[in-house]
């Protein structure tokens, strides 16, 4: 392997290895000036996987300094999964990286394939345009899949080994890479590190929330109404005020306000306005959202809003998110950080009156 393949493929042996004979500590790695592009390049890689795709640099030139940053922005985004420490974001960062791994392998020749897989464990001996892979290898990396071409006894087995096109061995070793990785997180970084990386993490949960949100898991605490977003905070507004809302929108607001931790009989109590105000049927709609048939509602997203004619009152902080539950998180984010400042600045003036006080 070159530099170049150490760089596009650092979850190698020899990758880590080199990286190892280059001496450099932990602490250099997360504090040395000279690492910061590294150290941004690692970040933008746990943040890309968050949206699915790693994007490789081209790496075409044959100076150090852009292989050296790619090869080093890999320990550095371990550094920065371990310290996050979340399943979720773990499994995702490992996909991310094998998938980006096997967009890379499918272009490459039988040769380098086969040295790929050697360094997994697997054997495949290759040919012109496919692989014969020993079938226990092939069931093990093959037992993930969910596609029936890849079940065994859709395959030709002939004296224990598997026939597979050169693709399909590159996307045999995408799976040997994700579980290589997934399995070596988190690794082992001391407190004081992952405080160093603090700014870097700040961010990258930031996404993490919002990523969970969209796949359905929300952990709200506290509700905090008056960070609603507008169209929320309008819905609520409107009910209120004794306005029927549209279904789409009165499902919209209801899921939200479930999903961030209101109890249905909290939010039955926001309904109960008029005299007519029917409390069981309101109760069986909302437990119907919470989940009470077996099926959890999630609130729709701004682009179902929109289509719906629900999004109202779009704001600048609209603008960056895609979500009303990530408006909602992003705003809990800025109040949090709100009353850190103020804590802190509260420390400073408290040092400066007790250093007044002892020069009296
Ligand atoms: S952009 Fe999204 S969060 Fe903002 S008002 Fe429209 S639907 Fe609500």
């Amino acid at each position: 392997m070159d530099d170049r393949d150490l760089a596009l493929y650092p979850f190698i042996s020899e990758a880590s290895a080199y990286v190892g004979s280059l001496g450099f500590s932990l602490d250099r790695l997360i504090t040395s000036r000279a690492l910061d592009l590294a150290r941004i390049r690692g970040k933008e890689r746990v943040i890309q996987s968050l949206s699915g795709e790693i994007n490789k640099p081209p790496l075409t030139g044959s100076e150090e300094g852009p292989l050296l940053i790619e090869l080093l922005s890999y320990p550095f985004a371990r550094i920065l999964i371990s310290c996050v420490d979340d399943p979720f974001l773990t499994r995702r960062y490992s996909l991310a990286e094998a998938v980006a791994a096997y967009t890379l392998l499918k272009t490459r020749d039988t040769d380098f394939l086969s040295n790929l897989g050697n360094d997994f464990g697997v054997v495949a001996n290759p040919s012109d345009s496919h692989f014969d892979i020993n079938f226990t290898d092939y069931i093990k990396l093959a037992s993930s899949m969910k596609d029936l071409k890849w079940k065994l006894v859709n395959r030709k087995l002939d004296h224990g080994n598997v026939r597979i096109k050169k693709e399909e061995f590159a996307r045999l070793l995408q799976e040997a890479v994700r579980a290589r990785i997934q399995d070596s997180l988190p690794i082992e970084v001391p407190e004081e590190i992952c405080e160093l990386c603090a700014p870097h993490l700040d961010e990258i949960k930031v996404i993490l929330d919002e990523r969970k949100t969209e796949y359905g898991a929300g952990d709200f605490e506290a509700v905090e109404s008056d960070l609603f977003p507008p169209c929320i905070a309008h819905a609520i507004a409107n009910t209120m005020a004794g306005v029927n809302l549209a279904h789409s929108m009165r499902f919209a607001m209801t899921s939200f306000l479930l999903t961030v931790g209101m109890t249905v009989d909290e939010i039955i109590n926001m309904f109960n306005i008029s005299p007519d105000f029917d409390v069981e049927k309101t109760r069986y709609q909302i437990e119907h959202i919470s989940g009470s048939s077996g099926t959890t509602y999630k609130p729709p997203s701004c682009d179902t809003m929109k289509t719906y004619g629900n999004c109202y009152g779009e704001d600048e902080l609209c603008k960056r998110i895609r979500h009303p539950l990530n408006y909602y998180r992003r705003k809990l984010w800025f109040k949090s950080k709100d009353e850190e400042k103020v804590q802190d600045e509260g420390k400073s003036v408290d040092k400066g009156e007790v250093a007044a006080s002892e020069q009296k």
